[in-house]
């Protein structure tokens, strides 16, 4: 096989395709990840999870101080103060040594890094940087990037997507939030606790749309209550540029009269869309859909034998764990074995305060789907260890099959709902009932408990309420 040969060449080294390129490596196929960023960990390392997670992190960190909350349990800390580039340093930190370790993972695996762009030559065939590499299968894994919003043309200053808003040197006083979506409530909680204002500005007439209707509704009061002025049923229709400012025009969703907002930053957070310009998708022969994605079977097979795609370029909720999970599945079919991945079963968190997660169907979806469902709900203001926290905002909620008694969904509001959503997506893999998990024994004091008793819930029977 010549230098250029491969058996699998992964397009985009994100969580989807470097987690590909690894498990084909550990499988024993000569494997290539093509990556046009200076390093490795696509959207989610360099300019999405990680460093939006260290973030909401430390800004956490300072409102606790500087709210009063360290001093309500007897932590005086005396006059807080903001050093926001240390702040940013700790950001930087943890996006080097996350992406520095994939690096490493690359070499120990014995994966080879292409760097440079790779446009499609043939279905068999790209360059990256004038270099022809052959392979016998490609997995696309190219990502998405930033929806633009007409008329707000973004310039990374003051008006910024998702990057620019995880890079600002400054707090700004007032932050205009364009979508009431996941990044919009992450980064515009950022940016609240270290100060600025922060108004959301939502199309939908609630903020959060996908997840179950109780939920969103708690959100939004409690988003409030932060501080947080939420402005749904409007769209913004223009920006202009104005002094060191920017001014909005909005407008009611439904048509009526226009309103200007001012803002110093405005973060335009209304989606992300495919990555597929430039790849020369038509020289492989790979069509895409009407939203610009790569339509792929069960299997992650584009229909042109040996293209594969997996990750946000694909239909489906663009997450990280998902384009993980479909990077190992698809090398292991590549390798010849059986790589599946549950669709029905990924979760999803937001990472506000408190968290907000959730795994299968919404109650709204669960009945159009044509379920007949039972619902058990649990407020964490009765949770023992909620409330010996003082973290009591938000419930669980527990949708079952009013037939089976098989779990269809479970839906969380609560300060660490990411971790505890992790027990309900194992449970429901597993095919548990309500009861099951009614009956399984969780350890106290736990936020988990909460859980269990909104399961109990589902027939009638928690205990705490
Ligand atoms: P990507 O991570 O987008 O990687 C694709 C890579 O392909 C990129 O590095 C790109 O440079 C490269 N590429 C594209 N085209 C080419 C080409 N032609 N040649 C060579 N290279 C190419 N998800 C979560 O699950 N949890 C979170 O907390 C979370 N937080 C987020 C926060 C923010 C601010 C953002 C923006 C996203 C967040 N996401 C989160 C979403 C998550 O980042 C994506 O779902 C995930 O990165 C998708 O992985 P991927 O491998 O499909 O693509
Ligand atoms: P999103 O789809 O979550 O939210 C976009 C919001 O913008 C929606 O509420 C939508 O109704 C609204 N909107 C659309 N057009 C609008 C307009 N013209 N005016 C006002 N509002 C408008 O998208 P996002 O927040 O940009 O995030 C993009 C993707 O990144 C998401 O799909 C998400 O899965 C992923 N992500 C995940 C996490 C996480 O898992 N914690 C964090 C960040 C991003």
């Amino acid at each position: 096989m010549a230098d250029t040969d491969f058996d699998v060449i992964v397009i985009g080294a994100g969580p989807g395709g470097y987690v590909a390129a690894i498990r084909a490596a550990q499988l024993g196929l000569k494997t290539a990840c093509v990556e046009s960023r200076e390093t490795l960990g696509g959207t989610c390392l360099n300019v999405g999870c990680i460093p939006s997670k260290a973030l909401l992190h430390a800004s956490e960190l300072f409102e606790e101080a500087n709210h009063g909350t360290l001093a309500k349990w007897g932590v005086k800390v005396g006059h807080v103060e903001l050093d926001l580039e240390a702040m940013h340093g700790g950001r930087r930190e943890a996006v080097k040594g996350l992406t520095g370790g994939v690096e490493f993972l690359f070499k120990k695996n014995k994966v080879t890094w292409l760097k440079g762009h790779a446009r499609f030559t043939a279905k068999d065939s790209i360059d990256v940087a004038g270099t022809a590499y052959r392979a016998k299968n490609f997995v696309i894994a190219t990502g998405s990037s930033v929806t633009p919003l007409p008329g707000v043309e973004i310039d990374q200053e003051r008006i910024v997507d998702s990057t620019g808003a995880l890079e600002l040197p400054q707090v700004p006083k007032r932050l205009v939030v364009i979508g009431g979506g996941v990044i919009g409530l992450e980064l515009g909680s950022v940016w609240r606790r270290l100060g600025a204002e922060v108004v959301v500005v939502e199309f939908l007439d609630q903020i959060l749309p996908g997840m179950d209707g109780e939920i969103r509704k708690e959100a939004n009061k409690i988003f409030r209550k932060q501080g947080f002025e939420i402005r749904t049923s409007t769209k913004v229709t223009g920006a202009e540029r104005k002094g060191d400012g920017v001014i909005l025009t909005v407008e009611p969703a439904a048509g009526g009269a226009a309103e200007t907002i001012e803002a110093d930053v405005v973060l335009v957070s209304i989606g992300r869309r495919p990555n597929t310009e430039g790849l020369d998708l038509d020289k492989a022969g790979v069509a895409i859909n009407k939203r610009g994605q790569i339509e792929v079977d069960h299997e992650f097979r584009t229909g042109v034998e040996g293209v594969y795609a997996i990750g946000d370029v694909t239909p489906g909720p663009m997450l990280a764990h998902k384009a993980e999970d479909e990077g190992i599945a698809v090398a292991e079919i590549l390798a010849g074995q059986i790589g599946i991945v549950n669709h029905e079963v990924i979760p999803s968190v937001v990472y506000t305060y408190p968290e907000i997660a959730a795994v299968g169907r919404s109650e709204e979806e669960a009945k159009a789907d044509g379920f007949e469902v039972k619902v058990g709900k649990f407020p964490m203001l009765a949770n023992s260890r909620a409330k010996t926290n003082r973290d009591t905002d938000g419930f669980v909620k527990v949708v079952a099959d009013a037939r089976t008694d098989r779990v269809l969904g479970v839906h969380i509001i609560a300060s660490v709902a990411g971790t505890m959503i992790a027990q309900a997506a194992q449970a429901m893999e597993f095919g548990a009932t309500s009861e099951d998990i009614a009956y399984t024994c969780h350890a106290h004091p736990t936020h988990s408990e909460a859980i269990k008793e909104a399961a109990m819930a589902v027939s009638g029977k928690p205990i705490h309420i």
